[in-house]
């Protein structure tokens, strides 16, 4: 899966979260719902083919992807594609005509299983193909399997095959637990698309699903929408800063890195200056979404999108106490001394300060490179690939009805620059990071042994999904695990210890005053996704919660949620990327902060954690694995700790 991570750091916290593929769970309801959050099977059984040896070999002839021959030409997909349907058809002819039973959990699975090892090979594929023609190809295919599953979303046979099964209580006692999971995910991907209602309201669902694609499109498009100003009203010694058009100026985004304030001050007001069809996309999206979730049986959109999550349902925020404790008052005093210093006419500090400033304060900081091996998998550049890091499976884990194993398979998809000349790939912290981050991620796919591929490793809800990733993190910042592999590339040295320590302290700079718009925009998150109709226009709702979340003031006339394009994918999910940081964070403290080589909390997070992918409730699995039920405080405390920070002595320190 995509990665929903590294919050704040991108320009002015606009783009908080990655885009991920978890985001878009929500686009393709049904059967098919889940197999977006992650992972893929092989392609190679499409086509009954046993992908071979998957043995780098340079020399060999060209053979197809992942060993699939029809897929040597992009053609391939044609025929992939085909096969899958077919199958589907013949799938959805089985579990109808099957008695309910376990065995209607393992036909659904194998059908949604059937349409995933194409479709998320093709997602893959149409992404990373350094090939137009493949990527042309996949792209074909991911639309010719999305019709197909519109249409089992709406098959009601089918429904109630599974329904037959669910509603008799004997039978649903009989079951085991990962099995009987699994089915109610399977029928919870069916109602949340409203299948279960009468015909005409079923209807209203679709046209309520259509309506609410459309209008998330047109949002997402306006969030980049440049806007133009009359380059007159823009100071002279500013202009040249900004794309001009004819008499116009065109402001594209924040300019949040632009060491000019009044470049940034422009920037912003003009940039998040409201746009009237904007504000009523964003109102009809999210009151379209009201409607569809209570048409389904939800009290609010919230309530539907986090079922089945750790947080479960949308209760009191658990974040005013963060205002508190985060520390983020030192965190905006340094900023503001800092602009002090560099601009000591205008002081005041305001929204458009905080990520120009912060890099300035970080950048105090030397940062070192270091020799990292490798891995091999999709790790560098090249022309055309998207810049993300991604983490994408390509086989899913099952259990075959022959009792093997089908074995996951994984993508690691870096952009690393390449070795030149006189130096192998170095690897910034950074970029040592983001590898710890998506290993991850391949670990819970790789340790990953559910029966089902529809809860395979990262398949599971997406506030539980980054807790591998996140944790991987904290040990990418431990010096003793860094000292295991981190040697200068010359000399063949260790790292030096108090380099390591500089590092990872200045990752905490100002990270509370991140961690607080993270607070605030996942607050604002919930708030437009409860209870509608909404108590005030969503602009002043931004400036209230703005104030009552985040240390600097509303802008007047400006109107950012227009711009948070996030609010499409995450709805009502944004707060995803806090909770996995609070529990990937007590995983680290209470089992590996003392020792983090320790083989017993490993095990155990494999047994407890990994192992279940999205087959078991994810609080389940948080308690198992910390051996006790954390409750609100302890999510809260365990984010406020991770920002402790002697400022004084790391500024003294670093000067
Ligand atoms: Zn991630």
């Amino acid at each position: 899966m995509l990665c929903a991570q590294r919050l704040g750091s991108l320009a002015a916290g606009l783009a908080a979260l990655r885009p991920g593929r978890a985001a878009r769970g929500s686009l393709g309801a049904g059967i098919q719902a889940r197999r977006v959050s992650t992972s893929w099977s092989p392609v190679g059984a499409a086509f009954n083919v046993k992908p071979q040896g998957r043995r780098l070999d340079l020399f060999r002839e060209r053979r197809g992807l992942f060993g699939v021959p029809e897929l040597s030409a992009p053609e391939g997909f044609y025929i992939a594609q085909e096969e899958a349907l077919r199958k589907t058809e013949l799938l959805v002819e089985r579990a109808c005509s099957t008695p309910p039973g376990p065995q209607t959990v393992l036909i659904f699975d194998e059908l949604s299983d059937a349409l995933c090892r194409v479709a998320d090979l093709a997602d893959f594929v149409k992404i990373a193909h350094p090939e137009p023609a493949f990527r042309e190809a996949a792209e074909e295919t991911c639309r010719s399997i999305g019709t197909m599953v519109e249409k089992l979303n709406t098959n009601v046979e089918l429904y109630q095959s599974l329904q037959k099964l669910l509603s008799d209580k004997k039978l649903v006692d009989s079951l085991d637990v990962e099995t009987r999971r699994v089915a109610e995910l399977f029928m919870f991907d069916f109602e949340i698309s409203g299948i279960h209602l009468d015909e005409e309201k079923r209807k209203r669902a679709v046209d309520l699903n259509v309506k609410i694609l459309d209008l998330s499109s047109k949002f997402l498009m306006g969030t980049n929408f440049p806007n133009k100003i009359e380059k007159h009203l823009l100071p002279d010694h500013i202009r040249h800063n900004f794309v001009r058009d004819g008499d116009l100026v065109v402001v594209d985004g924040l300019h949040a890195e632009a060491p000019n304030d009044l470049v940034r001050e422009a920037a912003y007001r003009i940039f998040l200056y409201p746009n009237a069809s904007q504000l009523k996309y964003l109102e009809e999206l999210l009151s379209n979404r009201d409607l569809l979730a209570k048409l389904v049986g939800y009290s609010t959109f919230s309530h539907r999108a986090l079922q089945g999550t750790i947080a479960q349902k949308p209760g009191k925020p658990i974040y005013p106490p963060f205002k508190d404790k985060m520390g983020t008052i030192k965190d905006f005093e340094m900023m503001r001394q800092m602009k002090m210093k560099l601009n000591p006419q205008n002081s005041e500090l305001m929204p458009w300060d905080p990520p120009y400033y912060s890099g300035v304060i970080r950048a105090v900081v030397h940062e070192s490179e270091g020799l990292l091996g490798y891995i091999y998998c999709d790790f560098f550049q090249r022309a055309d690939k998207p810049h993300q890091d991604c983490h994408f499976t390509i086989r899913g884990g099952r259990l075959k009805e022959d009792g093997d194993y089908q074995l996951p398979v994984v993508v690691l998809m870096l952009n690393l620059p390449h070795s030149s000349r006189n130096s192998p790939t170095l690897l910034t912290p950074g970029m040592m990071e983001n590898l710890f981050h998506e290993m991850g991620h391949a670990m819970h796919s790789m340790l990953g042994r559910t029966r089902y591929q529809h809860v395979t490793g990262t398949r599971c809800p997406t506030d539980f999904a980054e807790v591998p990733s996140i944790l991987m993190e904290y040990f990418s910042n431990d010096y003793r695990v860094v000292n295991q592999f981190a040697r200068h590339y010359q000399t063949g040295q260790p790292l030096p210890k108090n380099m390591v320590s500089r590092l990872c302290e200045s990752k905490k700079v100002c990270a509370a005053a991140d961690m607080q718009l993270q607070v605030f925009y996942a607050t604002l998150d919930q708030i437009y996704h409860g209870e509608h109709p909404l108590r005030k226009p969503t602009t002043d709702i931004l400036k209230e919660t703005q104030e009552k979340f985040y240390g600097l003031p509303y802008v007047p006339n400006t109107a950012w949620q227009l711009r948070f394009s996030h609010l499409v994918g995450y709805g009502a999910k944004y707060y995803s990327y806090l909770m996995s940081r609070a529990v990937a964070s007590m995983v680290w403290k209470e089992c590996f902060l003392q020792d983090p080589f320790n083989r017993a909390a490993g095990e155990r997070y494999r047994r407890e954690m990994l192992a279940h992918g999205g087959g078991k409730e994810p609080m389940l699995m948080v308690q198992g694995m910390l051996q006790k039920c954390p409750s609100i405080d302890d999510f809260v405390n365990a984010l406020v700790s991770d920002l402790d920070l002697d400022f004084e002595t790391f500024l003294m320190d670093s000067k």
